[in-house]
């Protein structure tokens, strides 16, 4: 069944007040749209453990920078409907700019530390942008519970100390990222890829896994890190913003993994910025 599709945030309230009142579970997982299996698996998710679910979707201009791919970020509003119709979704949250910023909007949401790293210095206000916005939908949802990916571990992080530093009352869960066959973390960004970009693609997941399982073996990181740099060269990868080994609580980083690490990447190809992380040693 379709659930209703809300777009302003008096209809989202409409929509959750018998549920607050019921003390029911309330389950919001947060979207920019172009819905894959990666989404879905957070609808899944909260499925499990709540009672009712929203999903929302909207594509943030608070977290896209001046030169980046707002315009040309994919926009599929009725497919991505049909997808949710295969869950018991209870609201679809659809706000469009105005609703989120009205004139005078002037507040900004903004978490030190965590966001002085990797995108937070390549894609510069990204952090705020999405702090602000999860903060507002966490509070326009009333939700109990949150659904992030691991995808963007850092921004599941940067969301988790937000919470817990505003006092927000929302268990926040990170769900393991969902690849393609290939090995390619599934993203809206790979319908940006050309054919034979998208055939190159998963090099970069290779690449990091050979760092990850080499690093976990006692290899010395700077050597793998080399070697991968190489390796993304001959696929065609442009640009390689950070390839980095971090600790996966605080982000910290790490040349060893003496502490529970992760291997955090983003890479140009075509054209297309494309990020991933894995754990290293399991
Ligand atoms: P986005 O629409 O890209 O803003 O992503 C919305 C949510 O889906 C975020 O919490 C992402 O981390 C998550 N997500 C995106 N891609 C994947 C994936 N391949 N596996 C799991 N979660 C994902």
């Amino acid at each position: 069944m379709s659930a209703p599709i809300l777009r302003s945030v008096a209809a989202l309230r409409e929509a959750t007040d018998p549920w607050i009142r019921a003390g029911e579970r309330i389950g919001v997982v947060p979207t920019m749209g172009a819905l894959h299996d990666g989404h879905l698996s957070l609808v899944a998710a909260a499925e499990k453990v709540c009672d009712r679910v929203i999903v929302t979707i909207f594509v943030n201009p608070r977290q896209f920078g001046n030169a980046e791919d707002l315009d040309s970020y994919p926009r599929t509003e009725a497919e991505d409907a049909r997808k949710l119709s295969r869950f018991a979704v209870d609201g679809l949250f659809v706000p469009d700019v105005c609703e989120m910023y009205p004139e005078g909007f002037a507040t900004t949401v903004s978490v030190a530390g965590l966001t002085e790293v990797m995108d937070g210095v390549h894609r510069p206000g990204h952090f705020e942008g999405v702090a602000t916005v999860v903060a507002k939908l966490f509070n326009q949802t009333s939700a109990t519970d949150a659904f992030f990916g691991e995808k963007d571990f850092q921004q599941l992080q940067v969301v988790r100390r937000m919470a817990r530093d505003l006092n927000l009352p929302v268990t926040v869960h990170g769900c393991p990222t969902i690849r393609e066959i290939d090995g390619l973390a599934m993203s809206s960004r790979n319908l940006l890829l050309s054919d034979r970009a998208r055939t190159r693609a998963p090099v970069l997941f290779e690449a990091m896994e050979t760092i990850a399982e080499g690093v976990a073996a006692g290899g010395d990181f700077d050597a793998l890190h080399a070697e991968a740099l190489k390796r993304l060269d001959a696929a065609g990868f442009t640009k390689v913003d950070y390839l980095e080994m971090r600790a996966a609580d605080d982000l910290t980083l790490l040349s060893a993994p003496i502490r529970p690490a992760r291997l955090f990447a983003a890479a140009w190809l075509a054209g297309v910025r494309l990020i991933d992380n894995i754990a290293v040693g399991g």
